[in-house]
């Protein structure tokens, strides 16, 4: 068979963990025996983040400007104890953090829906997708370990030299403090990543923040949204059928439970984090969740919604059987691959593309499934499988859809 040629190098992030076991299963088995994979790669598995000081995170997301699309394996954001565990030198930030801020994006997860995983919350009948803004918030924070009384400001100095301050508290004894931003800019970024993602899919966009209590800094989300809603996109979404709507954090998580999906929910930085778990969860794993990454100049960035599964991964190096599910990793590239066949029109990576998916989910509607899915699915008499017996399995699937 020949293999399918690419044009342009996707960029390649390799990880940690149980994932970047995955990582090299999935290449091996599912990509290189069909694909001429073309990646420029980079390895940001965390011994490697620590030998360049996180330089070559900062790599890959200039490669990712440069080529324009890009598939990322899951990574460990040190903690204290990741720092003892590999020796780092420094707590460096997360890799996600990272990449979204030079990228300057927009996260867009949406659960994968496969027959037999029923959602937790039986309303849900559709996809809900969570659009998290990926900039600034806690995400870019200055924190500060109050040792003892004082005074904490906050303290703007305009480039003219005006100064602006306000008290933040009075300590009377040991505590801490917490400076955040954003900028309009990424905002109407987030807002138009929103926007056009909503007309592409034709569904509604939701958005809600907690404006009531946060007067300046959430009502300038609220604002920025409402502001280019009126001016740039009430008619197209009129004329698409499609609504936009607002509503305090609160009320939306509210009506999201009782609605049965089917739009948009777009989400602060934060609430998109935690949120988002929480769909992945109620649809069924962590594992069934994409996410991509939309910069508003059009680069993308796949990958899994799910962490490094480090319990698998210690599993593994005991040399104990594990059954890590691989999907959402498999649609990272399978997304990426697709999005590169359509910019440089090769429609066979594309068809590809598409294949892979559908054998990965006829694989799993036929019983054969990993340990996370095979406690919940509806189908009867389901094979468990360890890690790669899933992958191959997935082969097997797609090798009879090649050849009929
Ligand atoms: P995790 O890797 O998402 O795993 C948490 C638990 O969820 C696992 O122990 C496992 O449950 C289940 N799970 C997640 N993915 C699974 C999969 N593919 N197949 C089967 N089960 C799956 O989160 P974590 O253990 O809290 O974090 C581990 C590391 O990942 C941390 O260092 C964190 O910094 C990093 N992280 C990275 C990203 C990212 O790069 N995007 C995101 C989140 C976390 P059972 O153990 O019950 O089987
Ligand atoms: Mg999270």
């Amino acid at each position: 068979m020949q293999k399918i040629q690419m044009k342009t190098p996707l960029v390649e992030m390799d990880g940690d963990e149980m994932t970047r076991i995955i990582w090299q299963m999935i290449k091996d088995d599912l990509l290189l025996p069909y694909i001429d994979l073309k990646t420029e790669y980079y390895d940001l598995g965390l011994a490697h983040r620590d030998e360049t000081n996180d330089q070559v995170t900062i790599d890959s997301a200039e490669a990712t400007k440069k080529y324009g699309v890009a598939v990322k394996c899951a990574t460990i954001t040190p903690n204290a104890a990741r720092v003892e565990e590999y020796h780092l030198k420094k707590m460096y930030k997360s890799p996600n953090g990272t990449i979204r801020a030079a990228l300057d994006g927009t996260v867009f997860r949406a659960p994968i829906l496969v027959k037999g995983i029923d959602p937790y919350v039986r309303t849900w009948k559709k996809p809900i997708t969570m659009a998290r803004h990926a900039y600034g918030d806690v995400y870019k924070n200055s924190e500060i370990r109050v040792p003892g009384a004082g005074t904490a400001e906050l303290v703007f100095t305009a480039a003219d030299g005006t100064v602006t301050r306000k008290t933040i508290h009075t300590f009377e004894g040991p505590g801490i403090i917490q400076g955040i931003h954003n900028t309009d800019h990424s905002i109407e970024g987030f807002a138009r990543s929103c926007f056009e993602y909503a007309l592409s899919i034709k569904q509604d966009l939701w958005f809600s923040t907690k404006d009531t209590i946060s007067k300046t800094y959430d009502t300038r989300f609220k604002e920025i949204f409402e502001r280019m809603y009126d001016e740039e996109y009430k008619e197209r979404f009129e004329a698409a059928g499609i609504t936009y709507f607002y509503t305090l954090i609160d009320d939306a998580v509210a009506r999201v439970m009782r609605s049965e999906g089917g739009f948009v929910w777009a989400l602060k930085n934060y609430d998109g984090d935690v949120m988002s778990d929480m769909m992945a969860t109620s649809f069924g794993s962590l594992a069934m969740m994409t996410s991509i990454l939309v910069s508003p100049a059009g680069y993308y960035e796949y990958e899994a919604a799910h962490g490094t599964v480090q319990r698998h991964y210690y599993k593994h190096l005991k040399g104990e059987k594990t059954s890590t599910n691989s999907v959402a990793t498999i649609f990272a590239w399978t997304g990426a691959l697709r999005k590169r066949g359509e910019l440089d029109q090769i429609p066979e990576l594309m068809k590809f593309a598409d294949l892979l998916d559908e054998a990965t989910l006829e694989t799993i509607e036929s019983g054969k499934m990993t340990g996370d899915l095979a406690l919940i699915t509806t189908i009867p008499n389901v094979e468990k499988l360890g890690t790669e017996e899933f992958i191959l399995a997935i082969k097997e699937t797609l090798d009879k859809k090649m050849n009929a």
